[in-house]
């Protein structure tokens, strides 16, 4: 699955600063009480169809009944909250939608056997003390409960261990265009692991009837299809661990196999995970109904009940009821098509039965959507899926997706398993992909590109979407970790070879180059703070350490071991555990077992003691490199890089790693050696390297950035590259450059290393023409930029970043060519998106000029694809109301998703605060035409407005609760892009406050709050610390923060530029 704010995929948004964001990956469990609540309603509504539920037979909805049934509720909440329930989660009406569905009527008297519950989820992060190294030690505090540690309680939300699901018949009919329910039946075979009197598996959102739930015994009595019955004592539902549990009468008796069946009544919900509904307006203005899935981590069990962990894999026959006007798809082709007995208008999809496989994989998607088939593979069916009207935007999607598939059927030198493939853009989803087996589902900008009017970017993001999910088909699909602990084992890997895949199909766009930034150093920040996480960390969502630190340190085996030995490797251990579970030790010895074949790791040393650690423990190492006095010798030492240092930490973790010493220095300046020369042991506090070029020549160390560690050097070295850099820098290969300058500018914000050896290093980029050191230097500028913006110093600093990057921009120019190299593409699209923010006339003139003459003939925008972001958000913040409604207008007519997507982020763009405000607003309320997935996008383009930021942050304190209902998920995205560049005490006190008082909602993992916490102490520290020490150096350069006491008038005309 890739998160659709994943940092790798930068797409320039806000055309100041907006680049690098978190990953978020997994949906959040909230809201299942609203849901609930719903649900009885709809259900009631609608006529209590639960009873005529049958396996063939489902009526439409048409005819009403009222009969009295037993229905037990998953989610039975408190009285206050019912009407929230209905003000808030169902369809806002407005008069740009079409009627929504008739509303639930009163509520029914509680008929339900369930106790009741404020919360149906697992309440993972309330009063999160601390997080130790693994999380083990940590206490949670319930309210009213025993204490659980985290492990304790990650180990309390597992199903028990004596069943083992074998074989799901599983029909579906979602009402899309009724209201939302779906009508469903389950059967799961069992096989019995331990004698048991309980059948536990997970349910959520739900509404089952109890006397619909039937426990039958195989092989007996079968030849009359009758079985023998299991006697269930009582129905449990456990709402906290999301369980349905029937207790028998007579345990279940070890090794033999039992079928339990049921009926149930589901909701299409809004909320984007489980079976959900979406929406769009099609070519005629009218709005159409769809549903699609999205399962990953645990929302299989809103669609139907099911064992919801990864590790159960099953095999799963499914029948999609769906009207004559639509299709369906699932992970399988289709076996027949029936009529519904009883259902005028409707017909039963059945199809084959899937291979072994995990819930979450699974997919069903019920639309109108279009599609087109590729002819490039002989024995696989590849289809590509959009609303109509954008069905050419998936040519690329649909061109590169067999060729990626090839490539990876090569790399892994193993077929793809399933007899078709395909791919689905759906207008409403919370990532930007996930890999379901056979049916991968995206949103539209993860799948979606347009000619002439998508960025570079954006073809560049599709593309990578494309392949990352491609590779999950293998890593993730075929062979699935055991647990979400493991989850590193699909992300790391899907994101690393992702890369491989499309620099396979695109060449050109230096894609391994790219890796080192978007990747590794954009996970290095967050790795070294204290509330980091190991890559094998136990929760259900992933994060930017499991996606990015994953593939950095897949990427580093790749390297150490070499290409041939960590192919045949990774070959061998899909190929042992394919359609199986595996950890991350099955994949340390299938490697290892090539290294001692290949000879490239000696005898005695294996890959699981390298790897155990760079997975097990969090952080990494700074590798200190230090001339001796010998002239021709150093001393290399390795300790965890902290950004911030504490004093009082509880922390007692010797943080050490086995290191691969890479090298080169001035003489030899050969960068090509990535396999190491020297292993630095875990056990080794310092080690002497010997034979280097004399004193008067540099060193480098961790070639091509291959290893994940940061490198420092005495200062004599740092003074040593600076004047290479400045004289020639080509003598330095380009990702070793990017390394130096993020190196020199992360260890300057720890402390490491002065703020002016890092300062006057990046004096050479006037002279660099490579994206990649670049891009560097701008994620590093970003840092100070955020940092400063409420200070003094802000203006002094724009005038030296100006100073910086205008010889870039005269170079690149404003004449934008789509056959341009694409990394000149990018490097146009940076420079002049930080021309514009230092505000540099001729950038702003035209700007404003390319817009006005967009306005002037709305249907024809020349402005090319890729600087309109940038063109767009610096037109809207010089304009006023009619700019931005405008631009406004222009969202809602578009047809692309791109470029809805460049409207939203730049209508943030404004400097007038009440059009700011009314955007905001706009965001939480989908009437407005701002889909519930954007609402982020817009909060975010408003937060890191300078303008914007100070009302964003009051406008999310004041409506906490209101967000909280209407996206819960979104909410840590919203709070990352708000707290980004706090840096003050008050600011500090503010936060906490509101941690204080919404506990465990801003994020199912308590670490992401903590990161926030520490990233703003960290700030208020670097400031205390380092402004003076910037501002010195600034001062130093003529770029003074004090104004002149006297009036000269070359000082005021140089103040208006
Ligand atoms: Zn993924």
């Amino acid at each position: 699955m890739l998160g659709e704010v994943d940092k790798q995929h930068e797409r320039g948004h806000n055309s100041t600063l907006s680049f690098g964001k978190a990953p978020c990956c997994y949906l959040s469990r909230e809201a299942g009480v609203l849901l609930g609540v719903l649900m009885i309603g709809v259900v009631v509504g609608t006529g209590l169809l639960v009873h005529y539920l049958a396996p063939h037979t489902y009526p439409n909805l048409s005819t009403p009944h009222s009969q009295h049934f037993d229905v037990d509720v998953f989610a039975p909440p408190r009285q206050e909250k019912r009407a929230d329930a209905r003000t808030t989660s169902k369809p806002l009406s407005s008069h740009h939608s079409s009627p929504p569905p008739p509303p639930p009527p009163p509520l029914p008297p509680s008929t339900t056997s369930s106790p009741p519950s404020t919360s149906p989820q697992p309440d993972v992060m309330k009063g999160q003390k601390k997080e130790s190294l693994s999380g083990i030690e940590q206490k949670t505090e319930t309210e009213g409960k025993e204490e659980m540690t985290h492990e304790e309680r990650m180990e309390w939300l597992r199903l028990p261990l004596s069943l083992k699901p074998l074989h799901y018949l599983v029909k579906l009919q979602p009402l899309i265009n009724g209201n939302f329910s779906i009508l469903g039946y389950v059967e799961v075979e069992v096989e019995v692991l331990e004698a048991t009197t309980n059948f536990t598996l997970h349910i959520a959102d739900i509404i089952t009837n109890n006397n619909t739930v039937k426990l039958m015994e195989s092989g007996v009595e079968e030849e009359e299809g009758l079985g023998r019955e299991v006697v269930i004592r009582r129905h449990q539902y456990d709402h906290q661990r999301e369980f349905y549990i029937a207790h028998l009468e007579e345990a279940l008796q070890k090794g033999n196999k039992y079928t339990l069946s049921m009926e149930f009544t589901g909701l299409l919900n809004d909320q984007l995970h489980g079976f959900y509904r979406s929406n769009y307006r099609n070519a005629n203005g009218t709005e159409v109904w769809l549903a699609s899935t999205q399962f990953q981590a645990n929302d299989a069990r809103r669609a139907f009940p099911c064992f919801d962990e990864p590790g159960l894999k099953a095999t799963f026959e499914i029948h999609l009821a769906r009207q004559t006007n639509m299709t369906t798809i699932s992970n399988m082709p289709i076996k027949e098509t029936i009529h519904m007995v009883g259902g005028e208008g409707w017909v039963w999809d059945h199809y084959h039965t899937t291979v072994p496989m995990s819930t979450y994989l699974l997919a069903f998607v019920v639309s109108d959507l279009a599609h087109n088939n590729s002819t490039d593979l002989d024995d696989i069916l590849f289809r590509v899926w959009t609303r109509e009207e954008a069905l050419p935007q998936a040519n690329y999607a649909l061109d590169i997706g067999p060729r990626i598939l090839t490539f990876f059927t090569d790399y892994f030198n193993l077929s793809y398993p399933l007899p078709k493939l395909d791919m689905v853009a759906v207008p409403d989803f919370p990532a930007l992909g996930m890999e379901n087996w056979g049916l991968v589902i995206y949103s539209e900008i993860g799948m979606l590109y347009e000619a002439g009017v998508s960025s570079a970017a954006n073809k560049q993001l599709a593309g990578m979407v494309v392949s990352h999910e491609l590779a999950h088909q293998w890593f993730g699909d075929l062979v699935t970790p055991k647990w979400w602990s493991e989850i590193w084992l699909n992300e790391g890997f899907a994101s690393y070879v992702e890369h491989l895949g499309i620099d396979h199909i695109e060449p050109s766009w230096n894609i391994l180059e790219q890796f080192v930034i978007r990747r590794l150093q954009g996970v290095f920040v967050k790795d070294s703070l204290h509330s980091s996480n190991p890559v094998i960390y136990n929760a259900m969502n992933g994060n930017t350490i499991i996606y990015s630190k994953g593939a950095s340190i897949i990427r580093m085996m790749n390297h150490f071991l070499g290409d041939g030995t960590f192919r045949s490797g990774v070959s061998d251990y899909l190929s042992t555990l394919k359609y199986d579970n595996a950890v991350s030790d099955d994949l340390w010895e299938h490697l290892t077992l090539a290294a001692h074949r290949d000879g490239t790791l000696p005898t005695n040393l294996t890959v699981k003691t390298i790897m155990d650690t760079w997975t097990l423990q969090m952080g990494y190492p700074v590798i200190t490199v230090k001339r001796n006095n010998d002239g021709n010798s150093v001393t290399v030492t390795q300790e965890r890089f902290l950004l911030t240092r504490q004093e009082n930490s509880e922390d007692t973790h010797d943080y050490k790693w086995w290191v691969p010493l890479t090298y080169t220095d001035q003489a030899e300046a050969d960068f090509s050696q990535t396999q190491p020369k020297v292993w630095m042991k875990d056990s080794e506090a310092q080690i002497t390297i010997p034979h280097l070029a004399t004193k008067d020549h540099w060193v480098i160390f961790n070639l091509h950035q291959t290893a994940y560690y940061r490198v420092n050097y005495d200062l004599h070295n740092w003074h040593l590259l600076t004047s290479q850099l400045l004289s020639q820098h080509t003598a330095i290969a380009t990702i070793n450059r990017a390394q130096i300058i993020d190196d020199a500018m992360d260890l300057a914000r720890g402390g490491l290393v002065p703020y002016a050896t890092a300062l006057d290093l990046l004096g050479y980029l006037p002279q660099e023409r490579d994206y990649v050191p670049w891009w560097a230097a701008f994620e590093n500028l970003k840092f100070l930029k955020n940092m400063l913006t409420y200070t003094a110093g802000y203006g002094p600093f724009k005038r030296y970043v100006r100073d910086l990057v205008l010889p870039l921009y005269s170079t690149m120019g404003l004449d934008d060519h789509l056959d341009d190299p694409v990394l000149d593409q990018y490097m146009r699209q940076k420079a002049v998106s930080w021309a514009c923010f230092t505000g540099l006339p001729d950038c702003l003139h035209h700007a404003l000029a390319a817009f006005n003459a967009w306005r002037e003939t709305p249907h024809r925008n020349n402005i090319t694809a890729n600087l309109k972001s940038t063109v767009y958000c610096h037109a809207i913040a010089e304009g006023g109301e009619e700019e931005w409604r405008f631009a406004w207008h222009q969202y809602l007519e578009s047809n692309v998703g791109t470029e809805k997507d460049n409207l939203l982020s730049a209508l943030g763009c404004s400097k007038k605060p009440w059009i700011l405000s009314r955007y905001l607003e706009m965001a939480f309320n989908e009437s407005s035409g701002i889909k519930k997935q954007d609402a982020r996008r817009v909060f975010g383009s408003v937060a890191r407005n300078e303008v914007g930021q100070p009302l964003a942050w009051t406008f999310l304190q004041d409506n906490f609760d209101r967000i909280h209902a209407y996206s819960a998920n979104a909410l840590k995205g919203l709070m990352k892009s708000v707290t980004t560049s706090f840096n003050r005490e008050t600011q500090l006190k503010e936060l906490e406050s509101l941690h204080a008082a919404h506990k465990g909602q801003v994020s199912s993992n308590p670490l992401d709050m903590m990161e926030m916490l520490e990233r703003v102490r960290h700030n208020v520290d670097w400031t205390q610390r380092h402004y003076q020490e910037v501002m010195a150096w600034l001062q130093n350069r003529g770029y003074h923060t004090t104004l002149p006491t006297h009036h000269r008038p070359s000082d005021s005309q140089r103040a208006h530029g």
